[in-house]
């Protein structure tokens, strides 16, 4: 199903979701529509016998055997419409409990994955904490929607206003107007008062949605927080919103009493009239006590459905606003798509160009500007220039995270707009700046994005990574759980197990986008030799920061503001290019300084 941003309505989303729970489960929807139809005969024939039960009192006084069966058979069949009710709506909520559990998994599970196939620049202006509340709260608010629609209530309750009114509408036309009057009434009322409601519902979720940006901000963070001695503040900070929250819901709850208020008092004066009437009926000897009953019970069922009616009518209208957020992530587009006629690639044969390229983030200035160069297979390029010339956008493009706005980049030919995605991500491992690690063990993550794979391939990529020994050196080895982001390792540590990562792999083209950080010594010959064996094997793109590891490079790309100012290798550039010699005489210095 197709979500578009138009259909985000109220009733849309309404039907975006019974729609899901009818073509997936049309059948349960069936079973549990008829369980409801029989719970609602059901209400409605127990006070048809309680009032049989009451016209035949007197003959109590003196029964015949015949009696005495007829009220044995009249308390036997209550007995046996409030055992089966009990039974029937066990039914009703049984399966609409089903449905709204698979409807939410299937809504939760496809705005993660539409998620995480958003472009980088979507994620790049979009909030993570945010977004995890959205999920969260929007999905719990389908499985709300769905049970208040085709569960106990809703469908029980209107079901059963429907049989009461036919019923009474047929054997006491007069009577049954008393107890269609109220009906507009409590119509108004809810429209009224739950569309404030759901007005300021709509202010809390967004205070909801901040409170999570807040809080996942602060716990990702939490190293920072302790370093800066700040944990109270942000206690403090977390605690603000949340007074704040409550607050806005302590109103929202004013609301909720009025309309009960409101409702009750309907309620009430229906009942004096229908009563008035009822006994003025019995004394002109029109009614009997008997009826009198049935039509108070006929008038309590009524009331039942529409206060449920209503009230569900309200929290659904509170809740839609929480699955709008969710469905909203789904309707935004992909412009990174595949195209239709993309295609898949294998290894790299030959190589890559970079053909007048030009791009620039979010329609800023251009990162990267008339960019013409190629990688050849099999070779070493380093590509170094100061902080903020373009060094990294070069591998978001190569990765293709963001398309460029001019020019091609073609991969043995071919533009990768024209590549399948899953494809060319393959064939390009990549080792950011600062590996991101996931919990998990050591092995988990040497091996994560791979399914089959064979134990000794990965010691394999360990040892190409000079990581194999100081795994070995933990308390499980390739077991060994590393905290959350790695944090149980040393930089040098995590950068290797990057490196191990993008070797298990089997891409053809690395790009190692290398640390800024100070690694030890050890770590950097470790990552140093890394770079040796991975030379020998595949095609290696170095984003430099350190010029002492590329000295050796087939060939180094200098950039600076989005531009490349020269090419060639370490003796040529030395010689003719400025900024390659002043990059380079700094580090040394720095290096001999420190
Ligand atoms: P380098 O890797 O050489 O330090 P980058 O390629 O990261 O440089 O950045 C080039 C320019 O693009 C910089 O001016 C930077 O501020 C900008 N930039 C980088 N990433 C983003 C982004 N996600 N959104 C907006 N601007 C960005």
């Amino acid at each position: 199903m197709q979500i578009r941003k138009k259909d985000l309505t109220f009733l849309g989303i309404l039907k975006i979701i019974s729609k899901t729970a009818w073509t997936k489960f049309k059948w349960k929807v069936v079973l549990m529509l008829i369980c409801a139809l029989v719970v609602a005969l059901l209400e409605t024939l127990a006070p048809k016998i309680v009032q049989l039960i009451i016209d035949n009192l007197e003959k109590l006084a003196s029964p015949s055997p015949l009696d005495l069966k007829l009220f044995a058979f009249l308390l036997g069949s209550l007995f046996i419409v409030g055992i089966s009710m009990t039974i029937f709506r066990f039914w009703v909520n049984r399966i609409s409990f089903y449905i709204a559990t698979k409807v939410e998994d299937y809504w939760r599970y496809r705005v993660l994955y539409h998620f995480f196939q958003l472009p980088a620049s979507w994620h790049d202006n979009h909030d993570s904490g945010e977004f995890a509340g959205k999920i969260d709260r929007g999905a719990s608010a389908i499985w709300t929607i769905i049970h208040e629609l085709f569960g106990n209530n809703f469908t029980v309750y209107t079901i059963t206003l429907i049989v009461v009114l036919i019923i009474a509408f047929i054997s006491f036309p007069l009577a049954a107007i008393i107890l269609v009057i109220p009906i507009p009434i409590y119509i108004f009322v809810t429209y009224i008062v739950s569309k404030k409601i759901a007005k300021r519902q709509n202010y809390i979720n967004k205070i909801h949605h901040i409170a999570a940006k807040v809080l996942y901000d602060a716990a990702g963070n939490v190293r920072s927080v302790k370093a800066f001695g700040t944990e109270l503040r942000e206690a403090k900070n977390h605690d603000k919103i949340w007074t704040k929250l409550h607050k806005l819901e302590y109103k929202e709850e004013e609301l909720w009493l009025t309309q009960t208020l409101l409702q009750t008092g309907i309620e009430t004066v229906m009942r004096i009239i229908l009563l008035i009437v009822s006994i003025w009926q019995i004394y002109k000897g029109v009614y009997t006590i008997g009826f009198l009953v049935l039509l108070m019970s006929y008038q309590q069922l009524t009331f039942a459905p529409l206060r449920e009616l209503n009230s569900i009518f309200t929290r659904i209208r509170r809740v839609v606003g929480r699955s709008k957020h969710l469905f909203e992530i789904l309707s935004e587009e992909d412009p990174l798509k595949d195209s239709r006629n993309a295609i898949t690639i294998s290894k790299l044969k030959n190589k890559i160009i970079f053909k007048d390229v030009s791009f620039s983030y979010s329609g800023g200035f251009n990162a990267i500007k008339n960019l013409n160069t190629e990688f050849k297979k099999g070779k070493v390029i380093a590509i170094v220039g100061r902080s903020g010339a373009g060094k990294s956008t070069f591998s978001n493009l190569l990765l293709r995270f963001y398309d460029p706005d001019k020019g091609q980049i073609l991969w043995d030919g071919i533009d990768l707009r024209n590549i399948k995605r899953y494809y060319l991500r393959k064939q390009i491992a990549y080792i950011p700046q600062e590996t991101s690690l996931f919990n998990r063990s050591i092995g988990d993550n040497i091996t994560y994005g791979k399914i089959d794979y064979n134990k000794k391939d990965i010691i394999n990529a360990a040892n190409l990574a000079a990581a194999h020994d100081f795994i070995m050196k933990t308390p499980k080895g390739y077991k060994s759980i590393i905290g959350e982001r790695g944090i149980r390792l040393s930089g040098g540590q995590r950068q290797r197990i990057g490196i191990a990562r993008a070797l298990f792999t089997g891409a053809s083209v690395v790009i190692m986008d290398e640390s800024t950080s100070h690694l030890d010594s050890e770590s950097e010959l470790a990552i140093q030799q890394a770079i040796r064996k991975i030379q020998r094997e595949k095609t290696l793109i170095v984003i430099a920061h350190r010029l002492s590891t590329i000295i050796n490079a087939d060939k180094i790309i200098v950039m600076d503001q989005g531009k490349i100012v020269a090419e060639g290798n370490h003796k040529k550039l030395l010689k003719s290019c400025s900024i390659y010699k002043r990059l380079y005489q700094l580090q040394v210095k720095k290096e001999t300084t420190f």
